[in-house]
């Protein structure tokens, strides 16, 4: 890890809250301020991941994505405005995080994440948000991740649910990867779209919320890791329900052939 910066006395009031925790404090924030994270998709899920990311002031904050702010998603992604229509979403993100946290260096990618470019994106980065709409670029991403040992937190969400989960199996035993959950992707049209299913706007902002709280534990290693287990959400039953992932010996990417 790179040495960690010294604090400016606007750092120290502006981050007072987390310097004030224990398992923070002024270390734990230099390690934010350090910290390198790249968000994938800057829709609902990753809209409040990314402002309570910028917030907390994590030093350099990655968003890729090639769409366009449309009237349709400012029911649920709150960090583009109705002025923000018809502009480039990665760019609008950046405008939005700069206003919250002028300090934080935020890096648009207007692009989508292929198997040609993830390499280049993902390098320069620590840890990865995941709150893509499809599964080719879940999947790629758990590869990627994994080759290039960074750990990945994975949410998503349709209708009134969601599931969050944290993937590092490239630190070995005890830490599956997405493959050993689904060892292949669904096809597209097995799973229907927010577009075709509908979801609930506050949805996003739980497990985007969620999201963001998993990647300062990670970058902080605080707390038990979601790491081995995903959680599931039922906004309609106001319910939390924990499944266990394994691990697998012959999973296609982190086992052994
Ligand atoms: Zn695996």
């Amino acid at each position: 890890m790179a040495s960690l910066p010294d604090m400016t006395e606007a750092q120290i009031r502006r981050y007072a809250r987390h310097i004030v925790l224990s398992e923070i404090g002024g270390i734990g924030q230099s390690r934010l301020i350090a910290a390198r994270v790249l968000v994938v998709g800057a829709g609902g899920l990753v809209a409040p991941a990314l402002q309570y990311l910028a917030a907390a002031g994590i030093g350099t904050l990655g968003v890729i994505d090639d769409d366009t702010v449309d009237l349709s998603n400012l029911q649920r992604q709150i960090i583009h405005r109705t002025a923000d229509i018809g502009i480039a979403k990665a760019e609008s993100a950046k405008r939005a995080l700069g206003e919250i946290n002028p300090e934080v260096t935020v890096q648009a990618h207007q692009e989508r994440l292929t198997a040609a470019n993830v390499e280049r994106v993902l390098d320069g980065y620590d840890i990865v948000a995941d709150g893509s709409d499809n599964f080719a670029t879940r999947y790629l991403l758990n590869d990627a991740c994994y080759r290039l040992k960074k750990t990945l937190v994975s949410a998503a969400i349709l209708r009134f649910d969601g599931q969050i989960s944290t993937y590092k199996a490239w630190q070995g035993a005890g830490h599956p990867c997405l493959r050993c959950l689904f060892p292949a992707a669904p096809t597209e049209d097995a799973v229907p779209s927010c577009a075709q299913a509908g979801v609930l706007g506050a949805l996003a902002g739980t497990l985007g919320a969620m999201q963001a709280t998993e990647v300062v534990k990670e970058i902080l290693g605080i707390g038990r890791s979601l790491s081995g287990r995903l959680l599931v959400y039922d906004a309609l039953a106001v319910s939390f329900e924990e499944m266990a992932v394994t691990k697998q010996a012959h999973c296609p990417t982190c086992g052994t052939p």
